[in-house]
């Protein structure tokens, strides 16, 4: 089967690494990088000078396509084994959250612009626009803009850095996506202008999901929402070629889910086969799981076969 890696593969090797090394060596520059096709471990990145390259030249990469790198797959709190949402799509220069995984992001960022979309205003995906100062040490860094609803933006600024909260505002530019918008955005860098769409969830408080359209491919990012949400959304992310899909409970915990504002791992699976992604990627897992395996991975793969959960340090190439 084309896709992901079978995930107890990924889990046995990634559980040697990410389980309580695995932060030490990210911190460290090591990016751990897989193939969605088939590859296992593809390479290991290390060091400065690799960070550097792969900060100013993702697109010679040509012919490789595009990467998705989750800095941060947890929900809620950041726990020893994974960080709350963070994601980088280097070469289109796009952020997804800024969670607490938000503080690995510095590697990546360059002299050209960078987007920021931000789902909606709690703190698990926002509290890392907070780090800027720690991340562009070091470093020139071109304009950085945070996109967001009306709602969300109003919450950043007013609240995250009011003066007793944060007092040194970092030099972001912000800008209004709407529920319901489609924004073009130009690039210089190689991979081009791309659009985005934005779509409602249901969630307390409000958040939304985007549609990512890439020259020629797309990613969906959906998070957080319960599943009242769903037959308005799924018609947004039709055929996109990875579904970012939230799922911070297993299968059976579907009535919390709902109370809570979130969907069970086969909810999100249901949502995959429905739009007909080519494959799955969940995330905002619950971190006060502990099990090896928090989302029952068979039970899930059952609905959708392409599907894998992500770890921190993960790089997809799609
Ligand atoms: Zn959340
Ligand atoms: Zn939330």
């Amino acid at each position: 089967m084309e896709g992901f890696p079978p995930d107890h593969k990924v889990r046995a090797f990634l559980g040697s690494l990410v389980g309580g090394v695995g932060t030490t060596l990210f911190n460290r520059g090591i990016v751990i990088e897989w193939s969605g096709r088939g590859g296992l471990i593809r390479n290991l990145v290390r060091g400065k000078r690799e960070e550097n390259r792969a900060a100013t030249t993702h697109f010679q990469r040509k012919g490789e396509g595009m990467r998705l790198i989750v800095l941060g797959s947890g929900g809620y709190h950041p726990s020893e084994r994974r960080h709350t949402l963070c994601h980088v799509i280097p070469e289109a220069g796009v952020i997804l959250d800024a969670g607490t995984g938000f503080f690995r992001v510095g590697r990546f960022l360059d002299e050209q612009p960078w987007h920021i979309f931000l789902t909606h205003a709690h703190l698990d995906h926002i509290i890392g626009l907070t780090y800027y100062w720690s991340v562009s040490r070091d470093r020139s860094l071109g304009p950085i803009t945070v996109w967001g609803s009306d709602k969300t933006i109003e919450a950043v600024k007013r609240h995250l850095f009011s003066e007793p909260l944060f007092p040194k505002m970092p030099p972001y530019e912000f800008a209004l996506i709407l529920p319901g918008e489609k924004v073009t955005v130009p690039s210089e860098r190689e991979s081009g202008e791309f659009t985005v769409t934005s779509f409602p969830l249901s969630h307390p408080g409000g958040a939304q999901g985007y549609r990512f359209d890439f020259q020629d491919r797309s990613v969906a990012y959906v998070t957080d929402t319960t599943a009242a949400a769903r037959p308005t959304y799924v018609q947004k992310i039709m055929c996109v070629d990875v579904l970012i899909h939230e799922a911070y409970f297993p299968p059976g915990y579907e009535d919390l889910a709902l109370q809570t504002g979130h969907v069970s791992s086969v909810q999100a699976a249901e949502v995959a086969r429905e739009c007909q992604a080519k494959r799955l990627l969940l995330v905002h897992v619950n971190p006060l799981s502990e099990d090896s395996d928090p989302l029952r991975i068979m039970e899930v793969r059952a609905v959708f076969p392409n599907v894998t959960v992500a770890e921190d340090g993960m790089s997809l190439a799609f």
